[in-house]
């Protein structure tokens, strides 16, 4: 399938970033996008990334081979049968909404079938917006489709193609699975994240030391909870059900542990750490709904200039830092300085050049 004209409705995080990402890798495509926020369609235009702005009507889109609808859950909903009305007969219309059956629902009921294929780019960040968005940031993300019933293969295969040239891994799934999925290895540990904090923040004393210690290990797994409140408040409505049986769930393996922890159950702790700390290491780490960080951690003496004198020796050799920062509590972290970098290739160019000149350096 040939896709000279790609429409996007939404150009915020996900929506913008596919969009840059399209408009890096095919530089010919016709882009035509609709945003709520007018200035947002001014800035993709200025930078390149869109080419025509469409109106309210939607008219714009009648020339689109792929339409991608880039807004939250509920508000996709609104726009699916304008959308069908006006699309091109063999076109295509996809999402990147993170619940996949309330919309599936609605293509089935409404006679959209052969024609909608469920996105769900499995890359995100805690920001959201244009301004936030990546031609990066779904390369080596898993990017799952969930086609209608109907759809011919030569779409599914077509989108596919696409999506592999700006870099994502696009996976197969029915929408009703990749809802359990998602339930257990996004939603879940949102709640879960969201329950930790807020518990920190309700046990803490009035000295707040948990607050000011509060990092690595717990900084770690509560990253996630500073995303957008408002998403994951929709994705806990729009999918309820998958979510509270991974709580049951969930519940039960607490009280369990709780148990073996209140009865001083050496043996069962021990394979209670050990079983997951072999299920984690076997994971995949090429890609995932969090990209992966390319960092190492530096020893460091504390001595005025002694950042500097790293910053300087990677600029020096044109290896750009995406973050820096001193790690202020080691009890899961080695090394004082943690440096991040963009790409794999500036970290092992970092490890070799800093490593030659005798610092400790420790990465995964
Ligand atoms: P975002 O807030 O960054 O972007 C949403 C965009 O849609 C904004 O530009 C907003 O102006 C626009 N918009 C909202 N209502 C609109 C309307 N009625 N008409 C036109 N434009 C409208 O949000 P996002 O993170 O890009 O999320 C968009 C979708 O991507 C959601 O469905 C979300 O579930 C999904 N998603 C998000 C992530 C993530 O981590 N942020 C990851 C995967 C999937």
């Amino acid at each position: 399938m040939k896709f000279e004209n790609i429409g996007f409705i939404g150009l915020g995080l996900i929506g913008g970033s596919v969009a840059k990402s399209l408009r890096r890798v095919y530089p010919d495509i016709t882009i035509i996008g609709y945003n709520r926020n007018r200035s947002v369609l001014d800035e993709a235009i200025a930078d390149g990334t869109v080419t025509v702005a469409a109106d309210e009507s939607l008219q714009a889109f009648a020339s689109c081979d792929l339409i991608f609808l880039c807004v939250p859950v509920v508000t996709a909903l609104h726009f699916m049968d304008r959308l069908s009305e006006i699309r091109k007969p063999g076109s295509i219309l996809t999402d990147v909404g993170s619940v996949k059956g309330e919309i599936h629902r609605y293509v089935e009921t409404h006679g959209m079938s052969s024609y909608f294929i469920g996105g769900h780019p499995m890359a995100g960040s805690e920001k959201t917006g244009y301004a936030a968005a990546s031609d990066r940031l779904v390369e080596n993300a898993w990017y799952i489709l969930t086609p209608a019933e109907n759809v011919p293969a030569e779409s599914v295969e077509g989108l596919k193609m696409l999506l592999e040239g700006i870099g994502a891994l696009p996976l197969i799934m029915d929408y009703r699975e990749h809802d359990k999925v998602t339930a257990a290895i996004s939603h879940l540990p949102h709640v879960i994240s969201a329950s930790l904090v807020n518990l920190v923040h309700d046990a803490d004393g009035p000295e707040e030391y948990m607050r000011t210690i509060a990092a690595g290990g717990f900084r770690d797994i509560t990253r996630i909870s500073s995303s957008s409140p408002q998403m994951w408040q929709e994705i806990c409505l729009s999918n309820p059900d998958n979510i509270c049986d991974m709580l049951d769930m969930y519940i039960t393996k607490l009280l369990d542990y709780r148990s073996a922890i209140g009865s001083a159950d050496s043996d069962k702790l021990l394979r209670i750490f050990t079983d997951c700390k072999d299920y984690r290491d076997s994971f995949d780490t090429r890609a995932g709904s969090v990209q992966r960080e390319f960092r190492i951690y530096l020893d460091l003496i504390d001595e005025a200039g002694s950042i500097a004198t790293v910053a300087t020796i990677l600029a020096v050799n044109a290896i750009s830092i995406k973050n820096v920062g001193i790690v202020h509590n080691r009890e899961f972290e080695q090394g004082v300085l943690r440096i991040v970098f963009y790409e794999e290739d500036s970290m092992k160019k970092a490890i070799g050049l800093l490593g030659n000149r005798g610092y400790t350096i420790y990465h995964d």
